[in-house]
């Protein structure tokens, strides 16, 4: 998508006059790149009508950056149509609520389900885990294995037939041990039935659920506009997960969902592994989307804020894929002087939701310094090693934990956090870095 965007983008650049026409054309051609990437074709047209509002054709004469315009035109339309206009429901700890996932067979619910509880577990939440599918065969099987090697304690039943009635107990039980975080996986049909329709309705009755969660494959092309709807239309949707992000499907069906449903996405399923799940962020999706990568928009802004001299090794050493804990250290040096230009984390790749949500900045800039503290007590070795086990030494972990004045738990969720940027950064391996300004890379 990316390259076909940018290649009509170009185009517009060569023509000095731009008019009607070359606009029409130029617009065209985005919509066709961007059916292909499966954004549904009613939003594709919403977009270009409201581009051709925005977008003033004599800003697009000779001498301004055409490109940039109408990329930045595109960008924004996107975003827009990812925002619904309202946030989803808040879980509160403490507070006993009670989460219904709802999706066809395969779209990824038990899988994430359990990763949604894993999640909120380490955010200090109790979660549980309700299964109400008794239509797959062995799927309190899969729940029950998926959320013992979790640890997070779940309920189903072998015998009992009727999902409304295990839903029931389910919550009832956990409501009684002081769950805050009841978690209801439902079953699937193959299609869209009227019957799970009916399920559903009956699930959400009994079970009064805060928040109805809709999970849907991201590969399933135009087709999720109308899946959406259809889970909407029998019972409230407040949320969506978009799973499978890790495939090749580009990702625009969200765009569908979140009209279908006019809710937001709330986070991304990015492998069958129970730590594969972020949180959604708006403009890092939109990029990817776009093909632009996080990547660009970053390298513009960094390029900045972050003396040059000090760039060109390190990006250097991105570009290989070989991330260390010395090239973390940098980065979060480098996060700590530019201050509050929460702008730019928004576009770091992997940074952005997880280790500076917005608003307590105060808080993650202090977990940056604690985690720097201790990796200064940690050997060249380690700072240079490219190699993630060697974290998994127990006696390593205590030394450092002893050197720096930490807990054990604290160098561990360093290093946790240290793996997880390790793997959104070895996405970077063999790309080209686009120089500041050149967007001709995007
Ligand atoms: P359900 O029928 O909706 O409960 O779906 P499941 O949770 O059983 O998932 C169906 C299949 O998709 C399983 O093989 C999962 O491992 C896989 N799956 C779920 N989420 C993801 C994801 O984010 N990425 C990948 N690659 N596979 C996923
Ligand atoms: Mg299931």
């Amino acid at each position: 998508l990316g390259g076909k965007i940018s290649a009509a983008l170009q185009k517009m650049n060569n023509v000095t006059v731009i008019d009607q026409k070359a606009l029409q054309e130029c617009i065209n051609e985005i919509n066709r790149a961007l059916l292909q990437s499966d954004v549904s074709f009613k939003l594709v047209q919403s977009l270009a009508t409201n581009i051709k509002k925005t977008v003033d054709p004599s800003d697009l004469a000779a001498g301004h950056n055409k490109r940039k315009i109408m990329q930045q035109a595109v960008f924004n339309e996107l975003c827009g149509l990812l925002d619904p206009g309202k946030p989803s429901y808040t879980l509160k700890k403490g507070k006993q609520c009670v989460v219904m996932f709802v999706g066809l067979q395969g779209s990824g619910k038990t899988t994430t389900c359990t990763k949604y509880a894993h999640y909120h577990r380490k955010k200090g939440f109790k979660p549980s885990l309700v299964c109400a599918d008794t239509f797959r065969a062995g799927a309190f099987d899969q729940l029950k294995q998926n959320a013992t090697k979790a640890n997070i304690p779940f309920y189903g039943s072998y015998t009992e037939t009727d999902p409304v009635v295990i839903a029931q107990l389910g919550v009832e039980k956990f409501k009684k041990e002081g769950s805050d975080l009841i978690i209801v996986d439902t079953s699937g049909r193959h299609k869209q039935e009227a019957s799970l329709f009916e399920e559903m309705r009956q699930v959400s009755e009994v079970t009064k659920p805060d928040l109805i969660i809709f999970v849907m494959d991201s590969s399933i092309g135009q087709a999720a506009f109308d899946q959406a709807q259809a889970f909407k239309q029998s019972v409230p949707v407040g949320a969506v997960i978009i799973t499978k992000m890790d495939g090749h499907a580009k990702g625009g069906g969200a765009l569908s969902a979140v009209a279908a449903t006019k809710s937001p996405v709330i986070y991304l399923g990015t492998g069958e592994h129970m730590d594969e799940f972020e949180p959604f962020d708006v403009k890092p999706f939109v990029s990817r989307l776009l093909g632009m990568g996080d990547w660009s928009g970053f390298m513009d802004k960094i390029h900045d804020v972050v003396p040059m001299d000090q760039q060109p090794e390190l990006l250097q050493k991105l570009s290989e894929g070989s991330f260390t804990l010395r090239i973390m250290y940098e980065q979060f040096q480098n996060i700590l002087k530019m201050g509050p230009l929460n702008q730019v984390f928004s576009m770091i790749p992997g940074f952005s939701a997880e280790l500076m949500p917005k608003g307590r900045e105060k808080e993650s800039q202090a977990r940056i310094k604690k985690f720097m503290v201790m990796m200064d007590s940690m050997t060249n070795a380690e700072l240079d090693s490219t190699n993630p086990k060697l974290f998994s030494e127990p006696s390593r972990i205590n030394r450092i934990a002893r050197g720096s004045g930490h807990r054990v738990q604290d160098v561990q969720e360093m290093i946790d956090e240290y793996k997880r940027l390790s793997k959104v950064w070895s996405k970077m391996k063999g790309l080209k870095i686009p120089k500041k300004g050149d967007m001709s890379a995007l």
